[in-house]
């Protein structure tokens, strides 16, 4: 059955998935969201004979149902290649008793290469399904990973270019360093004056002013998005939900049917959508548990029922997830308010104004198969030394925040069920403070110097991403505040 996307802001007509890929945003600055959401015409047990790319075009080709199953196989095909240093693309990892779903094994070792690798081809193919000529102009706001794993996948790709923002002192040095070193004619990378909540903020505005959207098209532009609003992202982000329960099937690590629980270290709360959305397809998963750092404004939402950003931002050790404002949650305000554009609008416009909007006892009913909780910095730290200490695994700052929110979840509840935790950065992204959780004496170590004294420690050789940018040249030193965050754009295309 045809799936329509549809905007969380009004009830104009829905569009086809192709359209919604290349638009990113609606024009009302809703969010596109499917008009139902496909069950699986798999069963587990035949998932669990699949490879990662078959399991992938399983699940995709039930949401982009205006691809062709050619046009999606070559999608899937040239996104999960030897760009991933190993077959299984997001192989399953044992240890202390939870399973480490690694998401990193792509080009830029974070786990927005899984979606990042293909939304290039899905851009592409869909400009073509829709004769569109003019050049695709994706506009990024990052809290380090998006922009580098975007940066990846659009540079040289031909009808495209690609400007990034991101926050100049709110990013680890090595994902500074993987941006700023990025070649490619069509790739610009800013650093702004600013968090990341402005830099998103910033993007959005761009994309909804409809002066410029009308210069660009005078002079052969558009912008579509890189960001996780785009459902280009949130669809290939379903998959290895779908292919993490299949590998333990196959694993014999669970019977079929058997619920498995799933945590996520949450941000812009992309990938913690995903996993609802494959729990809705029918995959087997009892609670979706969304773990946040000391930016807790999730934790407090689900406990309460409010979402107030009226707060601090912290910069924690886990930099991509120091988010105020998780834009992916508008998607599920959205299904949980009935689908009632209406509510959804002035709920947003309360988070737009006043900052803060709280939802009904209605609505929080709804919310019952979610547990949130967070981790402070020592919490975190104290993760990742002891799941070294005890397993010799080396997890990073993000994946240790949810597994400490997962101890914190059998601790309080007893919950027994196996236990997928996303792990979402390979910890040679954030070694520095890795490293110092594991022992405070590494802080007197250059950056480099402590990605070998890691790869050491952890028995794992260094990712190629990191060593292509011991030596590479830094090719982007921009830096803008971020009232000229447009004016930037314009300049970057000769408007
Ligand atoms: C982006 C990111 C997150 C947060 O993911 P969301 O989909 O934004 O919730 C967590 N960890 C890492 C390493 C990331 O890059």
């Amino acid at each position: 059955m045809e799936v329509l996307y549809k905007s969380t802001r009004s009830s104009g007509s829905p569009v086809k998935a192709s359209q919604a890929i290349l638009k990113g945003l609606s024009e009302d600055g809703g969010l596109f969201v499917p008009d139902h959401i496909p069950a699986l015409d798999r069963s587990l047990k035949e998932f669990a004979g699949m490879t990662y790319q078959e399991a992938a075009y399983e699940v995709m080709k039930l949401y982009l149902t205006d691809f062709t199953e050619e046009e999606l196989k070559d999608c899937i095909n040239r996104a999960y290649d030897a760009k991933f240093d190993t077959e299984a693309v997001a192989p399953l990892v044992e240890a202390g008793g939870a399973y480490y779903l690694e998401l990193f094994h792509g080009a830029t070792i974070a786990f927005k290469d899984m979606a990042l690798s293909i939304l290039p081809h899905l851009m592409i193919t869909s400009a073509r399904k829709n004769h569109i000529k003019n050049e695709i102009v994706i506009l990024t706001a990052t809290s380090g990973d998006t922009g580098k794993a975007a940066l990846a996948g659009f540079a040289n790709v031909e009808g495209t270019r690609i400007v990034v923002f991101y926050p100049k002192n709110g990013v680890s040095p090595i994902q500074e360093r993987q941006m700023v070193t990025q070649k490619g004619d069509n790739t610009l990378v800013v650093g702004i004056h600013g968090n990341f909540d402005d830099a998103q903020t910033g993007v959005k505005k761009i994309f909804s002013d409809k002066g410029l959207a009308e210069e660009m098209d005078g002079k052969g532009f558009q912008f579509s998005s890189a960001n996780s609003i785009n459902i280009g992202r949130l669809v290939p982000q379903i998959c290895y939900y779908v292919y993490a329960y299949a590998t333990l099937l196959k694993e014999e690590r669970i019977t079929e049917g058997e619920l498995i629980n799933v945590v996520v270290p949450t941000g812009n709360f992309g990938n913690i959508l995903a996993a609802f959305y494959a729990k809705n397809m029918g995959l087997p998963i009892g609670r979706l548990i969304c773990a946040s750092n000391e930016n807790k404004v999730l934790y407090d939402f689900f406990r309460t029922g409010v979402y107030d950003r009226n707060r601090e931002f912290v910069l924690t050790s886990s930099p991509s997830m120091d988010i105020l404002i998780s834009s992916n949650l508008e998607r599920l305000i959205y299904r949980i308010a009935g689908e009632d554009p209406d509510r959804n609008r002035e709920l947003m416009a309360a988070l737009a104004g006043e900052g803060k909007y709280e939802i009904t006892a209605e609505m929080r009913e709804q919310l019952a198969g979610f547990y949130g909780s967070f981790a402070d910095e020592r919490e975190t730290a104290e993760e990742i030394s002891r799941l070294y200490k005890d397993c010799g695994y080396v997890i990073d700052t993000h994946t240790a925040v949810a597994s400490a929110v997962y101890r914190k979840y059998v601790q309080e509840t007893g919950d027994g069920a196996k236990t997928v935790i996303a792990s979402t950065a390979s910890p040679f992204k954030f070694t520095r403070s890795v490293m110092n959780a594991i022992d405070a004496k590494y802080d007197a170590m250059g950056d480099f110097e402590l990605v070998d004294e890691l790869s050491r420690l952890a028995n794992v050789s260094v990712p190629q991403a990191i060593e292509e940018i011991r030596t590479a040249p830094v090719v982007h030193d921009r830096q803008c505040d971020v009232d000229r965050m447009k004016d930037t754009v314009r300049e970057f295309l000769n408007l």
